[in-house]
């Protein structure tokens, strides 16, 4: 847990969100700003900065991040059409919030490469 992160006050509950889906180690909410029809974050509960500040011993609870964002997809009814699961990593993809988490982006077609 960090004290000055915004998704681990989110985790806390001292910023409420409503929760699309909860796993032993995951939640799944919408993002505040969305840029699809259908923007899901999906996050551990516990703080890891990036995919990149992944320790080894982080490898079973982001298994059960990507299946949180697989169930999610799933209930949102999008997994036939298809979605966009995007972890952006450090400066050069534009992380803004280093707490690591997936984009579940759906709704609309999208492009590739990405932009
Ligand atoms: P990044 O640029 O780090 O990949 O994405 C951060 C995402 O977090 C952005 O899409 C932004 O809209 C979202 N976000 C930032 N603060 C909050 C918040 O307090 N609540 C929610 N639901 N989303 C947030
Ligand atoms: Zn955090």
């Amino acid at each position: 847990m960090s004290e000055s992160c915004i998704f681990c006050k989110i985790v806390r509950g001292d910023i409420p969100v409503k929760k699309t889906l909860e796993t032993e180690h995951a939640i799944v909410f919408p993002d505040l700003n969305a840029v699809a029809p259908v923007h899901h974050l999906v996050i551990p509960k516990q703080h890891i900065a990036s995919v990149d500040e992944m320790s080894e011993a982080d490898r079973t609870v982001m298994g059960d991040v990507l299946w949180a964002a697989r169930e999610a997809a799933r209930n949102l009814g999008v997994s036939e059409d298809g979605y966009r699961l995007v972890a952006n990593t450090n400066r050069a993809a534009g992380q803004e919030v280093f707490h690591l988490h997936f984009h579940l982006l759906a709704g609309r077609d999208f492009r590739w490469p990405p932009g």
